[in-house]
């Protein structure tokens, strides 16, 4: 089954396809077009975290259009 979650515009956080707001920056942008499944426990040790300026662990898009 392929995954119909939603990835934020803004901040690229992976949330649940029933999300209408995005749980780390509270935008309403969100999208099923989006790939790259990456999960982030650890963002200030994180290459991939600080390139992102993710702040808040979670699980996020590599790409989202
Ligand atoms: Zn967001």
């Amino acid at each position: 089954m392929a995954s119909n979650r939603l990835a934020c515009r803004d901040c690229h956080a992976v949330v649940e396809a029933d999300e209408e707001i995005c749980p780390i920056c509270n935008s309403t942008s969100l999208t099923e077009d989006w790939s790259g499944y990456v999960s982030i426990a650890h963002p200030e040790k994180s290459e991939i975290g600080q390139e992102m300026e993710v702040t808040k662990p979670g699980s996020y898009a590599l790409k989202v259009r």
